[in-house]
């Protein structure tokens, strides 16, 4: 599909989404959901949780409309979050109809791999090659602790078909927290010595409601030392597509390591990031509540101008940088399942 279908003449041509700090901002990263079959400590509250009704949530074709408008003004690069992706019934679909817009160069999925050993040939035909895992221990009952269900099979047997299959990069995603996961440090940063995964480790985010606090965090520094005791630690390169891990390679490892350190080492000057939640808002920065609200104006007839102008005004309204510290309390009020981290 290319960018022209339902186009409006008029829309401004691409690399129009710059801010004040000079920052290009050309990756979306869309939450297409926010139901999750996991309800993981560190993202969901106590108790149910209200779910947004189908209606709220945009539809695939809302969301191919606002990716069209976005490439006009330069999206290169996409995302599929969640909740979880693979719950969303006709997500394979979609994706394909994505990876076949020509002027998108990277599209990935973040998954938490629990679907994933049944459906990840449909996904890889579906034209994604990039996927990321989240897996927070490699220990059945911790895994079940963390996560609330008994699934650490299922998403260990999803990763080696991942592999199987030949997806390329296969990120492993670990929120690195005190008390909690803290001893499998060095057996994930062990797993890419014999694997070729890139185990990316994560701190931990106070966002939202959840069950843990800026108490268990466990930041970047301390991570790496542990890591260190491995081997030596080789800097790998930054490709295009790399976001803003610091990258590693353990010496002789097959894999990769690599640490997102949003609090204790901002990165918010390379941050090329806009987020499309579930429920139809752009946010400039996921650790600020500021969003516009685009799905009203796309249901109330918004033409394709209107719609880019929520573009423009989310890009202006961009913060230089969020105001999240270590051991700060969180001043996000968005839940992470909404918005996809
Ligand atoms: N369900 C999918 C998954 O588990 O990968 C996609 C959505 S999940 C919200 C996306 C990522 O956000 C996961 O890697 C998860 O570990 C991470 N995440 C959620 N809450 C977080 C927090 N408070 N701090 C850091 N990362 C968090």
């Amino acid at each position: 599909m290319g960018i022209g279908n339902n186009m409006e003449k008029g829309v401004a041509p691409a690399n129009e989404l710059v801010d004040r700090e000079n920052r290009h901002l050309n990756y979306l990263r869309i939450s297409i959901t926010d139901r999750c079959n996991l309800r993981c400590l560190y993202c969901v509250p106590e108790g149910r949780i209200p779910k947004l009704d189908h209606d709220d949530i945009l539809s695939y074709e809302e969301i191919l409309r606002i990716v069209n408008i976005g490439i006009r003004l330069g999206i290169r690069k996409v995302r599929i979050t969640g909740g979880e992706p693979l719950v969303r019934r006709g997500v394979y679909d979609f994706l394909r109809q994505l990876t076949r817009i020509r002027e998108l160069e990277d599209v990935s999925l973040t998954t938490n791999g629990v679907l994933l050993a049944p459906n990840a040939q449909r996904v890889f035909d579906a034209g994604i090659r990039r996927i990321n895992i989240s897996l927070d221990s490699l220990n059945r009952e911790k895994f079940t602790h963390i996560t609330g269900y008994d699934q650490f099979v299922k998403v260990w047997a999803g990763i080696e078909r991942a592999r199987e299959i030949g997806f390329d990069p296969i990120k492993i995603n670990v929120v690195a927290m005190r008390g909690i996961n803290d001893n499998e440090i060095l057996n994930f940063g062990r797993l890419s010595l014999n694997h070729p995964f890139h185990i990316r480790f994560i701190e931990y985010m106070p966002i939202g409601n959840s069950r843990t606090s800026s108490r268990d965090q466990i930041l970047t520094p301390e991570i790496q030392d542990m890591i260190a005791t491995i081997g030596e630690l080789i800097p790998v390169g930054n490709g295009q597509n790399d976001g803003p891990a610091r990258r590693y390679r353990i010496a002789g490892a097959q894999g990769e390591v690599g640490f997102i350190s949003a609090l204790s080492h901002h990165f918010c000057n390379r941050c090329n990031r806009l987020r499309l939640t579930a429920d139809g808002k752009l946010r400039a920065c996921l650790l600020s509540d500021r969003h516009e609200p685009i799905k009203e104006v796309l249901r109330n007839g918004g033409s394709d101008e209107q719609l880019a102008e929520i573009f423009r005004t989310a890009v202006r309204q961009k913060a230089a940088k969020h105001q999240l510290y270590p051991n700060g309390v969180t001043t996000v009020k968005g839940q992470m399942q909404g918005i996809g981290g």
